[in-house]
C-alpha cells in the first residue's frame, strides 16, 4: 500500500517556501500546489532534516526515575567508579528510563542515535540487553546504532575484552575505546585490540579521547595511522578529542589534515570553553557530529536529550551570525548523518522522510529560541506531535 502525505507550505532549510510530498517514507516531490488526500499545513513553518545524536549514553540515564543528586569523585576515575557503584541502587542499566528518554528525544526531533553502550565485567551485555530492548519499543519512531563501549577500561579491566567480543558477535554495530594512554596507559596495546576487533567483525570503530595536550595529539597520530592502515576511511570517529581544540595552529593544522585524508570524523559535545573549531574542521573538510553524551546519570545531573540546545552550544562558540549559528545545525543534522553513516538524507527529492517542523522563520531562530518541534516524521510517519509523542 502506498502511504502519502502532504506537508502544505513548508518552508525548507536551504531551499525555501514549497510543499513537501512524501510517499512510502521518501520526498516523492518538491513543488508549488501540489495535491494529496492525507495534508498537514503548516503555515510557512520551517522543515528541517531529523536531528541527528552522534554521541549519547542513554544505557546510563535515570530519565522518568528518582532524582540522584551528584555525588561521584572528581576526574574520569570517581566518575568511572561512581557510576558503577551506585547502578544497583536505581536499577540501573533500565529499559523503562531509557525508554523514557528516547521517548523524549523523539518529541524534541531526534530520529537517529548513536549511542555508546557500557560493556563491563560486573554488569558483562545487561546495558546492551536494555537500550536494545528500549528501541524496540520504538521501532519506527526512531534509528539507533550501538557502539559497544569498555566505560571501565580494557586493558584495566582483564575480561572486558571478550565481553567486548561478545558483544559485536551479537551484532552490535561499532567498537568503542576510551583514552588508550591517560587511562589503559598503553595506547598501542588499546588500539591494537580495538582496530583489531574492528577488522575482526567489520565494524566501526568510535573511540573516547579526552587526554589533552601533546599526549592527545600523539594518540591521534596513532588513530589516523591505523585507520589508514586498516582502509577504514569513513567508519572512525574520535569522541570528544580535546587535543584538537588545545593544539597550537601548526599542529592542529597537520592533524586536520591527518583526520581528512585518513577520512576519520569527530564527535562533540560542545562543552563550553572546549567545542571543536568547527569551522576549521568543516574547511578541512572533516566531518563532524554533536551529541549529547549522558542525559540525568550518575555521571552528571544535566541535559535533557534535545539536539537543539547542543546546537545551541555549539553556535555559542562558534560565532553570532546567522551561518555560523546554520553551521551547528548542521552538524546537529548533516553532520550527524554523515558521521554515522545515513543513506539518502536530507532534504531532497529521493530522501527519506526523516523531517523536523519546527515553528521559526529560518534554522539560526530555530537554535535560538528552540521552540517546540509541531510535527517529527520518522521515514514519512508522523511520530510526535506539538511535543507529545503520537
Ligand atoms: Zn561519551
Amino acid at each position: 500500500m502506498t502511504t502519502e502525505l502532504l506537508l502544505r507550505d513548508a518552508n525548507l532549510w536551504g531551499t525555501g517556501p514549497a510543499d513537501v510530498l512524501i510517499r512510502s517514507g521518501r520526498i516523492a516531490e518538491i513543488g508549488h500546489g501540489l495535491q494529496s488526500g492525507e495534508v498537514e499545513e503548516l503555515g510557512g513553518k520551517l522543515v528541517i532534516p531529523g536531528l541527528v545524536d552522534g554521541h549519547a549514553h542513554i544505557d546510563k540515564t535515570m530519565w522518568g526515575g528518582p532524582w540522584a543528586s551528584h555525588d561521584s569523585a572528581p576526574g574520569l576515575m570517581g566518575k568511572i567508579r561512581g557510576g558503577q557503584e551506585r547502578r544497583p541502587e536505581f536499577g540501573i542499566p533500565s529499559a523503562d528510563y531509557i525508554s523514557a528518554l528516547l521517548e523524549n528525544m523523539i518529541t524534541l526531533g531526534t530520529t537517529h542515535v548513536r549511542t555508546h553502550v557500557d560493556v563491563d565485567t560486573v554488569m558483562g551485555l545487561d546495558a546492551v540487553d536494555a537500550v536494545r530492548e528500549a528501541f524496540a519499543r520504538h521501532e519506527g519512531r526512531v534509528t539507533g546504532q550501538l557502539v559497544a563501549f569498555p566505560q571501565a577500561g580494557l586493558l584495566i579491566a582483564p575480561g572486558t575484552d571478550k565481553l567486548l567480543e561478545e558483544a559485536l558477535r551479537q551484532g552490535v554495530d561499532l567498537i568503542g575505546g576510551l583514552d588508550p594512554a591517560g587511562l589503559e596507559n598503553d595506547a598501542v596495546k588499546h588500539l591494537d585490540i580495538v582496530f583489531g576487533l574492528a577488522e575482526r567483525y567489520g565494524v566501526g570503530v568510535d573511540i573516547h579521547l579526552h587526554d589533552r595536550g601533546s599526549l592527545g595529539e600523539w594518540q591521534y597520530r596513532l588513530i589516523i595511522e591505523r585507520t589508514r592502515a586498516l582502509g577504514l576511511r569513513g567508519k572512525v570517529t574520535v569522541s570528544h578529542g580535546f587535543a584538537l581544540s588545545d593544539a597550537a595552529p601548526a599542529v592542529r593544522a597537520e592533524l586536520l589534515e591527518g583526520l581528512a585524508e585518513a577520512g576519520i570524523a569527530i564527535a562533540s559535545i560542545a562543552p563550553p570553553g572546549r567545542a571543536m573549531p568547527l569551522k576549521e574542521l568543516a574547511a578541512a573538510g572533516v566531518a563532524m557530529t554533536l551529541g549529547n553524551d549522558g542525559v540525568r546519570d550518575l555521571w552528571s545531573p544535566y541535559g535533557t536529550g534535545c539536539m537543539l540546545d547542543r546546537a545551541l552550544l555549539q553556535a555559542q562558540q562558534t560565532g553570532p551570525l546567522d551561518e555560523d549559528i546554520e553551521l551547528a545545525l548542521h552538524a546537529a543534522t548533516y553532520g550527524g548523518a554523515r558521521v554515522t553513516g545515513l543513506a539518502d538524507y536530507g532534504l531532497e527529492v529521493g530522501d527519506v522522510a526523516d523531517l523536523v517542523v519546527v515553528d521559526a522563520r529560518n534554522a539560526a531562530e530555530a537554535v535560538c529560541v528552540r521552540p517546540v518541534r509541531s510535527l517529527v516524521l520518522k521515514a514519512g510517519r508522523v511520530v510526535a506531535r506539538e511535543g507529545s509523542l503520537v
